[in-house]
């Protein structure tokens, strides 16, 4: 098998991935990406982005991930389409090995891998995944202007996506699994106050049904229990928000991670437990999550590690 040396191996795709590829290769490291299996992220399930900045008309997400790919190729990033499937992080240069067992020797490493929407698991979802199916509102939420919406959850992430989506839409439901709803309380009584959320307790959905589209979700309220009884509702959209999981197996639990499995990084820093090891987008983000923010910690993580390799002698 193979084995080269790298300054700036960068792990991951999306917006962060491709903009520190960006920032590296202009600043002459010589970036090495590893897209891994979908490249371009998130970003590239879905359909139209309006509010990156600079595409006034929008772009599909599959386009602007092209660009931003495309630019990072241009100042000579190296970019990969395999994954890297193991790492070790106990001393420098990291020793990274990818798929088919070739090794990188890494001087520095950006882990960009982001995170990834859970859903119900149910075979209707991937059938209308771009077609009423959505784990963002914020990205789709336009779309269902005056129509109705489901949001499912009954976390703070729930409550904003269902708050966010009524601004917009004629009328939210909100299907809670459970008889309370988990989000603060703060959020709780704005869901509770809003005149166009209706909250679905004891919920869960079962299927989706539509011919041209999504028209509809069955449910089952007290599922499994004698009082079962199943229902449905005509929706347009139905938007996901029952949690993120980052995207941090492979790394085998050699970078601190906070309590939901993220990345932790240093202040305003994109630096991780690990010195010359950096974290950017989603993988270390379970707040903000939009491409933007992502494509900013890409560019500061590129100038961490740029500034780590002159620290330490090694431009
Ligand atoms: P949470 O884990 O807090 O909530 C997930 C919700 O999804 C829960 O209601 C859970 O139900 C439900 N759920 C999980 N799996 C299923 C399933 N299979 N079927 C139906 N429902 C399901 O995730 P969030 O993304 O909401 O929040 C993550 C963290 O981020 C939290 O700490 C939250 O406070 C924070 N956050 C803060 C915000 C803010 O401060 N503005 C905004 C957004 C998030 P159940 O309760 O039954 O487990």
């Amino acid at each position: 098998m193979a084995e080269e040396n790298t300054r700036v191996l960068i792990i991951g795709s999306g917006p962060a991935g491709y903009t520190a590829g960006i920032y590296a290769s202009r600043a002459n490291l010589q970036p090495v990406i590893y897209e891994g299996m979908q490249p371009g992220g998130q970003l590239t399930q879905t359909t139209e982005i309006e509010n990156f900045p600079g595409y006034p008309t929008g772009v599909q997400g599959p386009e602007m991930m092209d660009h931003i790919r495309q630019q990072a190729l241009r100042f000579g990033a190296e970019i990969r389409s395999k994954e890297i499937s193991k790492v070790d992080f106990s001393k420098r240069p990291f020793r990274c090995e990818d798929e088919d067992g070739n090794v990188i020797m890494a001087e520095t490493v950006i882990v960009s891998t982001g995170a990834s929407a859970k859903y119900l698991g149910l075979p209707d979802e991937e059938k209308f995944r771009g077609l009423g199916v959505s784990a963002c509102a914020t990205c789709d939420g336009f779309f269902y202007r005056k129509k109705n919406v489901a949001v499912v959850g009954g976390g703070d992430t729930a409550c904003e996506e269902a708050l966010y989506l009524a601004s917009l839409a004629k009328k939210v439901y909100l299907i809670v699994r459970k008889d309370y709803l988990r989000a603060s309380d703060v959020m709780k009584k704005r869901v509770e106050n809003c005149e166009n959320i209706e909250i679905l307790f004891n919920c869960n959905t079962v299927s989706l049904f539509g011919t041209d589209g999504l028209e509809g979700a069955t449910l089952v309220r007290h599922k499994d229990t004698p009082e079962a009884e199943s229902f449905s509702i005509d929706i347009d959209g139905f938007f996901l928000a029952i949690g993120h999981h980052p995207n941090t197996g492979f790394l085998d639990g050699q970078l601190e991670l906070d309590s939901e499995g993220y990345i932790k990084v240093q202040g305003a820093t994109t630096h991780t437990s690990v010195e010359g090891v950096f974290a950017a987008g989603d993988v270390a983000d379970p707040r903000y999550r939009q491409a933007i923010t992502a494509a900013g910690t890409g560019c500061r993580a590129a100038l961490d590690a740029e500034h780590f390799l002159m620290e330490h002698s090694e431009l």
